[in-house]
This record gives structure tokens, C-alpha cells and sequence, in this order.
């Protein structure tokens, strides 16, 4: 088989380089495993502003009018609901924080996303005695519906290998690359937090955080916006909402724990004050890296292998705005922005 690129890895990241790849028209095929979970589990929130300090997310504006056409074309392609436009509201704890917001709306980056009303909460069920903050131009991506449609989608055109990618196979030639019975011009390693079993890429600090997410059940509840306080309450629609989600350093298993599952609950009953009852829980590790920036770019020594990685806790917004910055690199020759470029590490 003869291809443009074999891409390895099928989440946020591998999905948002494909569909640079389809629109020029170019050949791929793509491994995956399902080693890793991020893209399937995440909260799959997009949102413009930092909502611990008030801070703006670098380059939220070109970042969403890069993301959010690619994700409704896929939405068209598909003919599914991706993403849902649903308000982000901060839950403030003091008359501090309120001015600390109002204060934020008022600096470059944030005005375009900060309403400056606050908003009375009128739910009985909720706790914000200090009224809330919103933000402007947030939503939610079914990251996992996208996942797995976008996977039949590839499976259906003999693009999908269901396999895990051996790098011990890979050989790497002046103008391509060999893998068993595949040439291909380029590799794209998409692997997430599986770059950590990658020879070629595993130096490079990729640190890794577990997040641990619940699914409950709240019929009193009756939220329809996203709520920020300790953790997201993210409405899913028929009374269930997802709460999360934790910030773990040492575990990097997809294991579920009692110990977070505790931490949620506990976080979640100081703000909400109606009953519900714990469907399901998930866990994955999101692949963050210490400067909080993508690692994208060129491999040192083989000029035709590419890394994407490093999506942290935002890979929905900033996925598709990397795929744009590599595809560029690869085959205009433009240089990727120098925050997010690997070679910064090397
Ligand atoms: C609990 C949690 C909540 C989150 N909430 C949000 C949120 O609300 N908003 C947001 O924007 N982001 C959120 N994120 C972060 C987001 O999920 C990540 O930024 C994003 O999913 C990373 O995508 P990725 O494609 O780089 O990695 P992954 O999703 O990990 O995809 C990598 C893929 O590569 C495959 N793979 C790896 N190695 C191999 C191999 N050798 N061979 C074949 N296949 C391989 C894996 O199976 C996997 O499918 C959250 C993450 C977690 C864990």
C-alpha cells in the first residue's frame, strides 16, 4: 500500500490532522490501538477564558475559528449533533472574586468573552450566593460520539488499522517511510499519552494528568448551562450531567478510584443541594506538558516523522488551529508558531 501519511492515534488530535489531510486531498491510513482514553472521556468543553484566575487562553480567538467549522462539517458528514452551544457560568465564593472578574473583562483578550453582568441564581438546588459570572462563545463537543463515528467512518473506507503501531517496524528513508507493507511519505504520531511507549518521542516531557469524570443522575437539578465552581457540572441533556474532574500527577492507569470518585462528591454536595444518584465514572490521562503547550514539530534526526501532542486539558478548541500549523509546516514549509513548535525541547 501506498500512502501520503500513516497517522498513529485516532483521537482529537490524529481526527483534527485527518481532516487537514482530506481537504488537500491527500492519502492516509491510520493506526489505533484504544491504549488511550482521553478523547472519549474528556468533559469536552470549549471555553475562551481560564476560569481559576480569570486569564485568557493563548490564542482562543484564532483557536475557535479554526475549531468550530471543522467540527460542524463533521457534524454534516456524520449527520449527528457534535456541538452543543452551552453557556459556561463561574460560581463565585466572594465579593472578591466578582471584582477580580470584572476587573478580567476589561483586559486584552478577555473583553470579547466576559459578560459583565452577573448573573442571579435562581435555581434552589444551587448554591451561589455570590451570583455568577458568564462567559461568552463557550459550548460542548460529544468527543466521544465523534470519536466513534469518525472511526466507522474510517473503517468503512479501509483507512483504520486496528492495531497497535510497532515502532521497532518503522523504517525510516531519505525521501519516506516503511512499515511492514505501507510506504508512506510521512508518519504523524497522534498517540497521546501513549508517546510514552514511542522511542522516537518519549524524551520529551510529556508529563501526563488523570482526570476522573462522572456521569449522574439529577432530575431536580435542572441546569441548562454549564456550572463552574470546585468542579463543571456539564448538562448532557434527560436529567444527566457530567462532574469533574480531577488533576492527578502519579497514576497514570485508565483506572477508576474510589478516592476520586469521593473527591467529586464531596466538592460537588458544598454547591448543589439536590439528591441525584452516580451512573457511571471514567477515567483518562490527558497528555499535558510542563510550559502547558502543544509539542508539535519534526523529529530531530528523521525529517519525515511529525509529532502531535500535547493537547493538555484543551484539546477541543486547540486540536484543529495545531493540525492547521503542521500541515503548513509539512507541506508549505511554514514555520510552526514557536510556543508549541517541539524543537523548543530539543
Ligand atoms: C477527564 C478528562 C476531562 C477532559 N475534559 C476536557 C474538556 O472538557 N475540554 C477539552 O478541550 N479537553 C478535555 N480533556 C483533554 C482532552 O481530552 C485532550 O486534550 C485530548 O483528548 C487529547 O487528544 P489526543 O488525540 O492528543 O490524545 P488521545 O485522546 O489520548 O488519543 C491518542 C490515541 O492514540 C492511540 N494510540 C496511542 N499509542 C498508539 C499506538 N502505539 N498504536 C496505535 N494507537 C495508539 C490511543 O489509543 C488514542 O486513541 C479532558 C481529558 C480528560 C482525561
Amino acid at each position: 500500500m501506498k500512502v501520503d501519511y500513516i497517522i498513529v492515534g485516532c483521537g482529537l488530535a490524529g481526527i483534527s490532522f485527518c481532516e487537514k489531510l482530506k481537504a488537500n486531498n491527500k492519502s492516509f491510513v491510520v493506526f489505533e490501538d484504544s491504549s488511550q482514553q482521553s478523547s472519549i472521556v474528556a468533559g469536552g468543553l470549549y471555553n475562551p477564558v481560564t476560569l481559576k484566575r480569570f486569564t485568557p487562553v493563548w490564542k482562543s480567538e484564532e483557536q475557535l475559528k479554526t475549531a468550530l467549522p471543522v467540527y460542524n462539517q463533521l457534524e454534516k458528514d456524520f449527520g449527528v449533533d457534535l456541538d452543543y452551544k452551552v453557556p459556561v457560568r463561574r460560581r463565585f465564593t466572594s465579593l472578591e472574586e466578582q471584582n477580580n472578574w470584572f476587573e478580567a473583562s476589561d483586559k486584552v483578550g478577555l473583553k470579547p468573552f466576559i459578560n459583565t453582568t452577573l448573573i442571579d441564581n435562581v435555581n434552589p438546588n444551587v448554591d451561589a450566593q455570590f451570583k455568577l459570572g458568564e462567559v461568552l462563545s463557550t459550548g460542548r463537543l460529544d468527543t466521544k460520539l465523534l470519536v466513534q463515528n469518525y472511526k466507522s467512518d474510517l473503517l468503512s473506507k479501509g483507512c483504520l488499522i486496528s492495531q497497535s503501531f510497532n515502532h521497532n517496524s518503522l523504517v525510516c528513508k531519505d525521501n519516506q517511510v516503511l512499515y511492514n507493507d505501507i510506504e508512506a511519505k510521512h508518519i504523524v504520531f497522534a498517540e497521546g499519552f501513549g508517546i510514552k511507549q514511542n522511542p522516537f518521542f518519549k524524551a520529551l516531557p510529556l508529563g501526563g494528568t488523570k482526570g476522573q469524570l462522572l456521569t449522574i443522575h439529577a432530575p431536580e437539578l435542572k441546569l441548562d448551562y454549564v456550572l463552574k465552581s470546585s468542579v463543571f457540572v456539564i448538562p448532557l441533556g434527560n436529567d444527566t450531567y457530567r462532574v469533574g474532574s480531577t488533576y492527578e500527577q502519579k497514576d497514570k492507569t485508565n483506572t477508576i478510584t474510589t478516592e476520586a470518585r469521593d473527591m467529586l462528591l464531596d466538592k460537588l454536595k458544598t454547591f448543589v443541594k439536590c439528591d441525584f444518584k452516580v451512573l457511571t465514572q471514567v477515567a483518562g490521562v490527558r497528555p499535558t506538558v510542563k510550559d502547558r503547550k502543544p509539542l508539535v514539530g519534526r523529529h530531530k534526526d528523521f525529517k519525515n516523522m511529525y509529532l502531535f501532542n500535547g493537547l493538555g486539558s484543551r484539546g477541543v478548541m486547540i486540536a484543529p488551529y495545531v493540525a492547521n500549523q503542521l500541515y503548513n509546516f509539512i507541506e508549505n514549509n511554514v514555520a510552526i508558531d514557536t510556543e508549541i513548535d517541539c524543537s523548543r525541547f530539543y
